[in-house]
């Protein structure tokens, strides 16, 4: 057996890259329907003809600028590994659109392939394609395939060792852009020509065309290489641009590209495809996109659509989420009744029991949104939604594929940061992705709805249907707007033209359903589960830890004696009595604690929002789960630990202390909303950011934004109400 050959499988999202790879290789993947699934590059081996073939599938891509990092993956693989062969796998039923990312192969000089996959669907839609005359026409070999079947991809792989004998990589393809570009390209070439190790790697015209396309990678690189060529053929690239837009008001990008296009339709011309008229599932797709991405009905199907998978999970999901917290509660009360009271029995009931309760209580959560999600990216739904969703999303620096992320984070008003932040992942361009994942946690997760609850029955309204309404939307317009301003500071760039197509609907499998949902939910157990563990022992050691002095147990001790004592005889007000002062040893404990002497310490700061110490605390345990914010806020008013059901009390104590009142209660409502995100969803953030940098950012920037948001309030509030 010869040494193995590399074959690189490129082509747009949904050509059916994925289904030939596995077809290939046999190894099991993911198929979806969305746009952009595949991030990751895949590598598969096979044999054909004694001859080992290594075989990777490239990310999806529309073309080979660098918009995205699909297409800056795909691009450097290209030129950096040299594949021996490139495949194209192009949709026969969409060719022309297709075949763009195909010149631009030919454009590069790869040695190419182009598999006319779904020959299938293109010919139940009426299509013939004349192969020969397109291989003719193009250069290079051309082979139908149906990557479903396997049909036809004997031929294709005899084609690519074919094209790996050859003695030579073919030229790149050289095309005409028009005079004003042609004559600027023949003017750079000199220039071109001292990028000394860049054009070793890139053919030197196409080095000349991505400095015009302003290329940010390609530019840096020239940079690098040659700082004093780079910049005349910046000061060459600018003269283009500003001449094309005196005289045609575009850049060249769009000229470019527009002759990419006219070099494909003289092609398509000449009788490449011919067409007789089918009734068939493309037309139907479109029949029903008449009607779902139509400006009035579309968005109101939208609502519904994203309503019904809104309560699809979070009602659904409540039955196994309550099955884990029971079987949770469980095993806290077995290792209750098992161990002495100590450290060690605190440590694993409110260290590691609960921080692992909280770990595997989202994943009910996750599977369901997942599966969700799943159903409306397989079926093509999910691209309609992205579709109409763009243009205000555009607005903000965002992509229409935004949407799904916020609502899953709770848009719709309870909902979790956690699956919201991974939904992250059908968004292509790093940038958006960044402000969107960092601007998700704004949005009213499940955990902060007690606590908001609360604060507007105890300070505001009864009508707590209307007030809440009113805070989604304010975490709304606050998301958009953070967004924004990431965009125009940290996170500036242009936003990504929405390129995606509408692929035609289909019947999601259930098989692929389970996958896709099982390989997301797997993800995220073991990406959290690990850190948790750890933060969540450190929580509870710093609220914890160092006890009380002995002389004040030991005052606690007498009292409770002194109890026993007193009251023997009335064994009801024995037990009250006995409840009080264990609440009360527990707010001392709890304000001699690290986390007590932090949240003390922080009220110099914190005044100024109106927020006192016992508050503090609260938070910095909301920062381990919002739902901590209610039981801990207990503690520190000495009622003993208190859960939603019993914050009536709560409600009644706040109202009545003197350090609250609306304003201040409006101020940490505020804060509560916008504040630092709790940890698993800044585990999250770190992972899927791909750094713990981003995720100390979304703490700090959130926490601040938060707080300045709260100073605002409570300080105007103070100046008209509190005199
Ligand atoms: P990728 O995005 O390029 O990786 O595309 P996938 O491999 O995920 O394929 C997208 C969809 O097209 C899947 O639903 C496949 O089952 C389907 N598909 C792929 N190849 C063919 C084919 O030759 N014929 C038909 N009818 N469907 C195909
Ligand atoms: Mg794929």
């Amino acid at each position: 057996m010869n040494a193995s050959i590399t074959v690189a499988l490129a082509g747009n999202p949904n050509a059916g890259k994925t289904t030939l790879f596995n077809y290939l290789t046999g190894a099991r993947q993911h198929v979806g329907n969305y746009p952009g699934v595949t991030v990751e590059q895949k590598e598969g081996c096979c044999l054909h003809r004694q001859q080992g073939l290594r075989v990777v599938d490239l990310p999806g891509t529309y073309s080979l600028t660098a918009y995205s990092v699909e297409e800056l993956v795909a691009r450097d693989f290209l030129v950096n590994e040299k594949p021996d062969v490139v495949v194209d796998v192009v949709d026969a039923s969409n060719l022309e659109r297709h075949l763009y990312l195909g010149c631009q192969f030919l454009e590069l000089g790869v040695p190419l392939v182009i598999a006319l996959n779904m020959v299938d669907v293109a010919e139940k839609r009426g299509l013939t394609i004349d192969t020969e005359q397109l291989a003719q026409l193009l250069g290079v070999p051309v082979v139908p395939v149906v990557a479903r079947t396997g049909a036809g991809v004997d031929k294709l792989l005899d084609a690519v060792l074919a094209v790996a004998a050859a003695p030579e990589r073919p030229k790149p393809l050289f095309l005409r852009y028009g005079s004003d570009i042609d004559e600027a390209l023949a003017d750079m070439l000199p220039a071109i020509r001292e990028l000394q190790p860049l054009t070793g790697v890139y053919p030197e015209r196409w080095l000349g065309v991505k400095i015009l396309e302003n290329d940010e990678q390609i530019v840096e690189k020239a940079r690098a290489a040659n700082p004093e060529a780079a910049r005349r053929l910046a000061e060459r690239g600018d003269e283009v641009v500003r001449h094309l837009q005196n005289t045609l008001g575009v850049y060249p990008e769009a000229v470019i590209a527009d002759h990419r296009y006219g070099y494909l339709k003289s092609i398509m011309r000449q009788g490449v495809v011919t067409r007789k008229w089918v009734a068939d599932r493309l037309h139907t797709s479109d029949r029903i996109d008449k009607v779902v991405t139509h400006r009035l009905l579309g968005p109101l199907i939208m609502a519904g659509v994203l309503f019904a998978l809104y309560t699809f999970t979070f009602s659904y999901s409540t039955v196994p989420v309550d099955g884990l917290s029971f079987l949770f509660a469980s095993l806290s009360q077995g290792i209750d009744a098992l161990l002495a009271d100590g450290p060690l029995k605190s440590m694993l009931i409110s260290g590691v029991v609960d921080g692992m309760g909280g770990v595997l209580g989202f994943v009910p959560i996750i599977m369901f949104m997942f599966f969700g999600i799943a159903v409306l990216e397989d079926s093509g739904y999910l691209a309609r939604v992205a579709f109409m969703m763009d243009r205000i999303f555009h607005l903000f620096g965002l992509h229409g594929s935004s949407v799904m992320p916020f609502i899953v984070s709770g848009g719709i008003a309870g909902g979790c940061a956690v699956p919201g932040v991974m939904a992250t992942r059908t968004l292509r361009s790093p940038k958006e992705r960044l402000a969107t994942l960092l601007t998700v946690p704004f949005m009213n997760c499940g955990a902060k709805l007690p606590v908001l609850t609360l604060l507007i029955g105890a300070f505001f309204s009864a009508h707590q249907a209307r007030y809440m309404f009113l805070a989604t939307l304010f975490s709304w317009i606050v998301a958009l707007c953070a967004a924004k301003f990431l965009r125009m500071t940290v996170l500036r760039g242009a936003s990504t033209p929405f390129v995606m197509e509408l692929p035609p609907y289909r019947f999601p499998t259930l098989k692929g359903l389970l996958i896709h949902t099982w390989e997301r939910t797997w993800q995220y157990i073991k990406k959290a589960g690990t850190v948790i563990l750890g933060i969540s022992i450190l929580l509870w050691a710093m609220m914890t830890y160092p006890g009380l002095p002995e002389e004040r147990t030991a005052a606690f001790a007498q009292q409770r004696q002194q109890a026993e004592a007193t009251l023997a005889a009335v064994p009801e007000e024995r037990e009250r009595e006995l409840a009080r002062i264990g609440a009360e040893e527990a707010e001392a404990g709890l304000r001699h604690s690290i986390a007590g002497r932090i949240g003390t310490a922080c009220e110099a700061v914190s005044r100024y929002a109106g927020i006192d110490w016992r508050t503090n605390i609260a938070l910095i345990g909301g920062f381990a789960a919002k739902e901590v914010i209610i039981s801990t806020l207990g503690t520190a008013y000495s009622l003993g630990e208190v859960d939603t059901e019993a914050a009536g009390s709560l409600s009644e104590r706040l109202r009545r202390d003197a350090n609250w009142n609306p304003v201040v209660a409006l101020a940490v409502l505020v804060f509560i909303m916008f504040y630092a995100p709790c940890f698993v969803t800044v585990v999250c953030i770190a992972r899927e950011a791909g750094s713990w940098k981003w995720a100390a950012f979304s703490v700090v920037f959130n926490t601040l934004f938060a707080f300045l948001l709260a100073v605002g309030i409570y300080q105007i509030g103070a100046l008209l109400y509190l005199r």
